[in-house]
C-alpha cells in the first residue's frame, strides 16, 4: 500500500493493537492487531500494520458484543418507585397495578428519557443491539420516533414495536396500529402486539396484515401466565398458540413470542413446526412468580434471551436462565451460550441491519485461572460480569470507551431521566 493510501486508511478505521480476540461462534483466540471497520456492514481483520496511535489492547479479551431479544424501555424509571398501595396476588394484578399504572402516565420527554437510559445501561453492559416492546397508551403518537432518535443519539442498533392491545379501549388500540404502521414506512421494525388475552381478533387479524405490508413479523407476549390460557379457552375455545397460529402469526420468520411458559403439547408441535422464534426471560418470571419455560417439544432451536425490562444485562440474564434451566431443560454449557447468541441469527436470517462483526466489546478481565478456547465458557457463566465491559464499539464507532459513554453527555442524560422519573413518580 503506498504511504498516502495506508494514512488514509488508517484514518477510516479503528486500530487495536496487542488484542486477545475470541470468536463468540467457535471460542478461538488470536492475537495481534485488529482492523475495525466502520458503517453496518463493516468487517474486523487482522493486520500486520498499525497507526502509531492504535489503541493498546495489551490483556483485554475482545469479543463480538450481545443482543437483547426482548426488552422493555419504557420501565426504565420504575427503579425505586412507590410500591403501589394494594399489593398484586397474582400476575395480572401485577400488570393492572404496576405496569399499566405506570405506563399509561408515560409523556414524551419520560419516553425519550427511558430510551436514553436503557440505551446506556445496554451499552455498558456489553450490549449493542436492543429488540424493544414499548408501552405508553396515553403517548402513542410518534413514541417509536423518539426511541429510535435516542437510541441513535447514543449510539446502540435497534428493532422496535409498540405493543398494541385493546385494553384501553378501541382508540389506543388504533392509535397503536397508526403509529406502527407510520414507523414501519420509515424504518426497519415489529408490529407489537401486547398478548392474546388483550388482542380482539379484529386487532389480531389487522397487525397480521400489517407485518405482511411491511414484510415484518409480530412481537407478543405468550402464556406468560396461564390468565393467558384460561382467558383465550374461555372466549375463543382454543389455546393461545393456536389461536396466533390461526391468524398466520407464526408464519414470519421475524415473529418472537415472549416467554411461552404454559403450553401443552399440541402448541409445542404446532410453534415447533412455525418460523417463529422464542424470548425467554428468566429473572422476569421468576419475579412475577409466573413459573418457569421448558424447551420440551424440540423448541430449543427457537430460543433467544431477554431482560423483559428487569434490567440491561445480557451476561446476567444468561446466567440466570443457565443456573436456572440446567437441570429442567437437560442442556450443557455450550447450549447456554447458544441461547444467549441465538439472537445474531435471528437478525442475521431476517437481514436486519446492525449486528456485524464490527460490533464489539473490549473486556478488562483478571481471572485468578488460566483463561483458554477450552474454558472460555466456563469464565462465561461462572467469572464473567459485566463489570468487566470496559469499552464498546458498535458498527465499527467507539460507543463506549473507559466506561464512559463517547457520543453523548452521560452526566446529563442521568440528570435529565431523575427529572423525568420524579414527574412520573408524582403522577402513580
Ligand atoms: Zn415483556
Amino acid at each position: 500500500m503506498e504511504q498516502e493510501d495506508q494514512k488514509q486508511d488508517f484514518k477510516m478505521s479503528i486500530y487495536l493493537k496487542n488484542v486477545t480476540y475470541i470468536d463468540w461462534q467457535n471460542h478461538k483466540f488470536t492475537s495481534g492487531n485488529l482492523k475495525i471497520g466502520r458503517g453496518d456492514k463493516g468487517l474486523i481483520e487482522f493486520v500486520d500494520a498499525c497507526p502509531d496511535d492504535a489503541v493498546n489492547c495489551q490483556g483485554k479479551i475482545i469479543t463480538k458484543s450481545f443482543v437483547c431479544a426482548h426488552h422493555h424501555a419504557y420501565s426504565a424509571l420504575a427503579r425505586g418507585m412507590p410500591f403501589p398501595e394494594k399489593a398484586p396476588q397474582n400476575f395480572v394484578q401485577i400488570l393492572e397495578y404496576i405496569w399499566w399504572n405506570l405506563d399509561k402516565k408515560l409523556d414524551q420527554d419520560m419516553i425519550r428519557a427511558s430510551a436514553l437510559i436503557t440505551a446506556l445501561n445496554c451499552l455498558k453492559n456489553g450490549v449493542s443491539f436492543i429488540i424493544d416492546h414499548h408501552a405508553s397508551p396515553f403517548a402513542i403518537k410518534n413514541s417509536l420516533e423518539i426511541m429510535a432518535e435516542a437510541f441513535d443519539e447514543i449510539g446502540i442498533n435497534h428493532l422496535l414495536c409498540y405493543e398494541i392491545s385493546g385494553r384501553d379501549g378501541i382508540e389506543p388500540q388504533q392509535k397503536g396500529l397508526e403509529e406502527t404502521e407510520q414507523y414501519l414506512q420509515n424504518h426497519s421494525g415489529l408490529v407489537g402486539l401486547h398478548a392474546s388475552f388483550t388482542v380482539g381478533n379484529d386487532l389480531l387479524n389487522a397487525a397480521v396484515k400489517l407485518a405482511e405490508k411491511y414484510n415484518s413479523g409480530i412481537h407478543i407476549h405468550v402464556a406468560e401466565d396461564l390468565a393467558d390460557q384460561e382467558a383465550c379457552e374461555k372466549e375463543f375455545g382454543c389455546r393461545v398458540i393456536e389461536r396466533l397460529d390461526r391468524f398466520g402469526v407464526l408464519n414470519f420468520s421475524k415473529t418472537i413470542l415472549g416467554h411461552c411458559i404454559h403450553l401443552n403439547q399440541n402448541e409445542r408441535s404446532i410453534l415447533a413446526d412455525s418460523e417463529a422464534w422464542i424470548a425467554v426471560n428468566t429473572e422476569s418470571n421468576l419475579n412475577n412468580n409466573v413459573g418457569l419455560f421448558s424447551n420440551a417439544g424440540s423448541l430449543e432451536n427457537k430460543v433467544l434471551l431477554g431482560t423483559d425490562g428487569m434490567h440491561s444485562d445480557m451476561l446476567r440474564s444468561a446466567q440466570y436462565n443457565y443456573f436456572c434451566h440446567k437441570d429442567k431443560d437437560r442442556l450443557s454449557v455450550p447450549d447456554f451460550y447458544k441461547r444467549l447468541r441465538r439472537a445474531h441469527q435471528y437478525l442475521s436470517i431476517n437481514n436486519f441491519e446492525g449486528d456485524s462483526e464490527n460490533n464489539l466489546v473490549i473486556l478488562s478481565y483478571d481471572s485468578p485461572t488460566p483463561v483458554t478456547s477450552e474454558n472460555w465458557l466456563g469464565h462465561m457463566f461462572y467469572g464473567l460480569t459485566s463489570n468487566a465491559v470496559e469499552s464498546v464499539i458498535v458498527n465499527g464507532e467507539w460507543v463506549v470507551r473507559d466506561r464512559r459513554l463517547v457520543q453523548s453527555d452521560e452526566d446529563e442524560i442521568l440528570v435529565f431521566a431523575k427529572e423525568q422519573a420524579v414527574r412520573l413518580w408524582e403522577k402513580l
